[in-house]
């Protein structure tokens, strides 16, 4: 049997339930065999090596509930002038002057920082599927989502063709780690009706996780009610407009309603422009929405309803969405921007946002989002900038002074 390791701190989240000061962890291998206080694992494993860490608290790992990893060397490379599709564009004839080598070491990068500071699990879009390996032997679990994109309904048999394949070239050997596979329909404006329920078909039928983009900005909604704009021009430009598609007049949310895409089996990043009835519809589904704090504020849009998205009783998690529109991968500085944009709301709220609801949308929870016996031993070793205060540890997480100091991940420390 793997040796015990303990550390110990001031205080100890294991969840946003349970808090406790002078906290110990103590784990086996990459497996957590017990969360306590310093004293109780001190008295069980008396043999084990322990780490005492004076003035710092730890925290579960986070959750990175929407990103695309592959996108990380694309890092400052596309300004954002007011025009999303625009924006979408530059990105996009960017990766394709990309080899299959581009590809896999923007991902490493990406999967490098995302590891080194503090995602334990994340819910990673994949446009090359090419660029799997270098998801192997990294301790990090969640989800890769394939991603699928199309406007026009003839080219959905080959993307579902495409698909099956990769799903047939990884069977159980797939050797992702602790990640699944998963697939990624783009979005309401580049990914046509049928593509979409294919899509969810697949899924259903193998039971697998869908993540999409969801009325990220307003030209969606003009897109979908009036046929016009941004997106009609930016796939013309492609080549890839349908003249007969009539649009079905209908908020984003509606839309996928309509169609039977709504569900609690995908997973909806942005949400940024959601109707009040959207909000009450997307609450009946059982959705998880994903709010991208920093993303949101480089796009400069409208606040976010997240408060009201939570009020309403949908799963609300956290993400960084890429580094096109970021400027770094770490879940912390979400947590703080959300704190900063909705100071009424809790700081159990914003925290279990950053973990246990990504864990629950990618349905990891039995690994990742708390700490616990038979979770991943991935933990981050906060500094708060003041001494620890078990009583408000969370709301000191959020504050702008904490800095994580140390990151183990599967029990390993990484560099
Ligand atoms: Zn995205």
């Amino acid at each position: 049997m793997d040796e015990t390791c303990i550390v110990s701190a001031d205080v100890v989240v294991e969840s946003s339930a349970r808090v406790i000061a002078d906290g110990a962890i103590a784990w086996q291998g990459d497996t957590i065999a017990a969360v306590g206080t310093r004293e109780e694992l001190c008295d069980v494993y008396p043999k084990a090596e322990h780490q005492t860490l004076e003035g710092r608290a730890i925290f579960p790992s986070f959750v990175n509930a929407h990103t695309h990893l592959c996108l990380s060397h694309l890092h400052g490379a596309a300004p954002y002038d007011g025009n999303f599709a625009a924006w979408l564009q530059t990105v996009l004839h960017a990766i394709l002057e990309w080899s299959e080598e581009d590809h896999a070491n923007s991902l490493a990068e990406g999967l490098q920082q995302s590891l080194a500071t503090g995602t334990g699990a994340a819910a990673d879009i994949l446009n090359d599927r090419l660029a799997l390996p270098a998801y192997r032997g990294l301790p990090i679990g969640g989800t890769v989502f394939l991603q699928v994109t199309g406007f026009n309904p003839v080219v959905a048999d080959v993307w579902m063709a495409n698909i099956q394949q990769a799903f047939a070239d990884l069977p159980n050997g797939a050797d992702l780690g602790n990640l699944s596979l998963g697939i990624s329909p783009h979005a309401p404006y580049s990914t046509s009706a049928k593509l979409y329920r294919e899509c969810f078909r697949f899924a259903e039928e193998h039971d697998l996780l869908l993540m999409t983009h969801l009325a990220e900005n307003t030209s969606e909604e003009d897109f979908l009610r009036r046929g016009t704009g941004v997106y009609r021009r930016m796939l013309r430009e492609r080549g890839t407009w349908v003249p007969k598609w009539k649009p079905p007049d209908m908020t984003p949310v509606e839309y996928f309603e309509a169609e039977g895409v709504l569900t609690d089996r995908c997973i909806y990043a942005h949400v940024n422009y959601p109707s009040s009835s959207d909000i009450d519809l997307m609450a009946k589904r059982g959705i998880t929405a994903v709010y991208c704090p920093r993303s949101h504020a480089f796009f400069h849009h409208a606040p976010h309803r997240m408060d009201e998205m939570v009020a309403a009783g949908i799963r609300v998690a956290l993400g960084t969405d890429s580094l096109a529109s970021n400027d770094s991968l770490g879940m912390l500085d979400e947590v703080k921007l959300c704190r900063e944009r909705f100071p009424r709301m809790s700081a159990e709220t914003i925290f279990d946002a950053g973990t246990i609801r990504g864990a629950e949308a990618l349905r990891v929870t039995d690994k990742y989002g708390t700490l616990g016996p038979g979770k991943k031993a991935s933990f981050v070793v906060v500094d708060v900038g003041e001494p620890v205060d078990a009583s408000r540890a969370m709301e000191q997480l959020l504050s702008p002074e904490s800095t994580i100091d140390q990151v183990f991940a599967w029990g390993q420390p990484i560099p």
